[in-house]
């Protein structure tokens, strides 16, 4: 799967998570999610519930407000991003959570070096998604190809593989 993004966009997810001092950035993306591109085409910034550094729970009411705006505006929920402060792979925490919201792609941007990744779940099993920058907007009904991310490589601080099952937990809601 492809995730388009523009570059003003992750600009604002580095300069947000920058922001976050001390914070785990959290947020939501708007735009349009199918099942082998996605485009973001807004990033709503959202408070972590947690105030934490290590993790995050995005507010429910900025989740319903962004969830409702774009049902307004008529687009998709692609899915979420928060910051970590060293790696951009899920921890298991993440796993779980991502499990309650399949096919949304997770976008995980690390503070320390302000690299990005991004995820989803899909048929029970954690992908990677593959970036790219987005200059157009993606036509719902558009030829898009299918396309199996490549496998994540291994990153500086990866205490464990990104690619891992997560069994028979997939909950639908
Ligand atoms: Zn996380």
């Amino acid at each position: 799967m492809i995730l388009l993004i523009r570059s003003e966009q992750l600009r604002v997810l580095a300069d947000e998570t920058r922001k976050a001092l001390g914070m785990e950035s959290c947020g939501i993306m708007l735009g349009i999610l199918g099942d082998a591109a996605a485009e973001v085409e807004e990033i709503v910034p959202a408070r972590n519930r947690l105030k934490s550094e290590s993790e995050f729970e995005i507010d429910p009411e900025d989740l319903l407000r962004a969830i409702e705006r774009g049902e307004s505006e008529s687009r998709d929920l692609v899915g979420f991003y928060h910051s970590h402060p060293s790696s951009s792979l899920p921890s298991p925490v993440d796993e779980e959570h991502m499990v309650l919201w399949p096919r949304k792609v997770w976008v995980m941007v690390s503070r320390s070096s302000l690299v990005l990744r991004a995820y989803r779940v899909i048929s029970g099993e954690i992908e990677e998604v593959d970036i790219q920058i987005s200059r157009g907007r993606l036509e719902k009904a558009g030829p898009l190809s299918d396309r199996t991310a490549p496998p994540p490589s291994s990153s500086p601080g990866a205490s464990r593989p990104a690619r891992a099952s997560v069994g028979p937990r997939t909950r639908r809601w």
